[in-house]
């Protein structure tokens, strides 16, 4: 099948059975209930759109106190954008909402700990040139935008996403483009940002044909959020057609929870696939949005039937102003026992920590070694059997 044949969520229809298709609720309009289809499932007119103000708020949602406070005294800092489809998931009345949290400031914000850093991750130290960061031996991260659909108040790069003064711009372009062409070790490249599906489609097939050029270049990934919070933006065949003309393409996106699981994102990562692309999924584990197996589960469950890879958990990175969303390590290694096991090794990501100061993302995992003597190693299962093991001698 080509993705030209599945435009719709209509056309889903022709790809799956429909207990499947039930799985995936069809989203409303929200505030926007009345727009017309050709501006709805225009992705420019999203963003053109996006809520941004008090009293657009005001209007998707009943404002509570705290989020009134946190309006005025975050967004001068991290400003708040929401688009019209990712709104519509809000829920109305309830602060605890998940789609809520990740979108609308909370005072907590302004919370700054000791521990917390502008860039946690040093990545703008190892910056070889500007808007590129070369860390690994083999692979470079290359901030293609600084603009993001909807601006998530989990963060980590709230330093650079939506600030006019650091965006990308052309000649920053070239010059990550340069460098990778001159050093012959970079066999990986990840096009990120912010979010790389912010740029238009001309730029995207310049940026993707230029890396195809490069002989040594073999593995090109993007990383981007438009799957979950701008969905139609994957409703362009132009931008599939680019991305089907660069392959192999991996895109790499980031859902939390199942209720960002809707029949449009459904639709976006099917042709997704369609173009010949895979699709991985990277979740930060986020206090009282996600910090819990059955929610994992299920998220990564419905990752699975839109053929989403789960690829990482995150553990919440030291950025600044988003402690209110950190969990202990414990709480992630909990999800990760709960689920191990008791689901298929498909649906279950690598829990990491990517190490304040720059120094790469660190796999954690249950301990399933009992003991270790001599030869003989016992095991436990995830059920806490045990078993033992006999290595060989020499
Ligand atoms: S999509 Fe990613 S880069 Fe953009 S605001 Fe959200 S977390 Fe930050």
């Amino acid at each position: 099948m080509d993705f030209r044949e599945i435009r719709t969520i209509e056309d889903l229809e022709k790809i799956y059975p429909k207990h499947i298709l039930e799985k995936f609720p069809i989203s409303g309009r929200g505030i926007f209930e009345g727009t017309k289809d050709e501006d709805w499932y225009d992705w420019k007119w999203q963003l053109k759109n996006r809520i941004t103000t008090l009293p657009m708020l005001k209007k998707a949602i009943n404002v509570t106190g705290n989020e009134e406070k946190a309006y005025d005294a975050c967004s001068k800092k991290f400003k708040m954008a929401i688009t019209p489809y990712y709104s519509a998931l809000m829920d109305r009345d309830d602060p605890e909402c998940p789609i809520r949290k990740q979108s609308v400031p909370n005072v907590a914000e302004m919370n700054i700990l000791k521990t917390d850093m502008a860039d946690p991750l040093a990545e703008e130290r190892d910056m070889p040139v500007p808007g590129l960061t070369h860390r690994y031996p083999d692979r470079v991260l290359f901030y293609a935008s600084n603009d993001c659909p909807m601006l998530c108040r989990h963060c980590t790069r709230k330093r650079k996403v939506a600030n006019e003064s650091a965006d990308a711009k052309d000649k920053q372009i070239e010059a990550g483009l340069d460098y990778i062409r001159k050093t012959k070790r970079v066999r990986d490249v990840v096009v990120s940002g912010g979010d790389p599906l912010c740029l238009n489609n001309d730029k995207i097939d310049y940026i993707l044909g230029e890396l195809r050029k490069i002989e040594h270049v073999e593995v090109v990934r993007l990383g981007t959020r438009n799957p979950c919070t701008l969905p139609i933006r994957l409703r362009d065949d132009k931008l599939l057609e680019i991305l089907e003309k660069h392959q192999p393409i991996h895109v790499n996106t980031h859902y939390n929870h199942p209720k960002e699981c809707t029949r449009e994102a459904l639709l976006a990562n099917t042709r997704l696939s369609l173009a010949g692309c895979t699709v991985g999924n990277q979740t930060v584990l986020l206090r009282n949005v996600n910090d819990n197996a059955n929610i994992m589960l299920k998220l990564n469950h419905l990752l699975l039937l839109m053929k989403v890879r789960p690829y990482y958990i995150f553990q919440c990175d030291l950025s600044e102003g988003i402690s209110h969303f950190r969990t202990k390590v414990s709480v992630g290694l909990e999800i990760l026992e709960k689920m191990r096991g008791w689901t298929s090794g498909l649906a279950i990501p690598y829990y990491v920590v990517d190490s304040p100061g720059g120094g790469g993302k660190i796999p954690l995992t249950p301990n399933y070694v009992v003991s270790h003597d001599g030869n003989k190693l016992v095991l436990r299962n995830y059920k806490n059997v045990e078993f033992t093991y006999h290595e060989p001698i020499n």
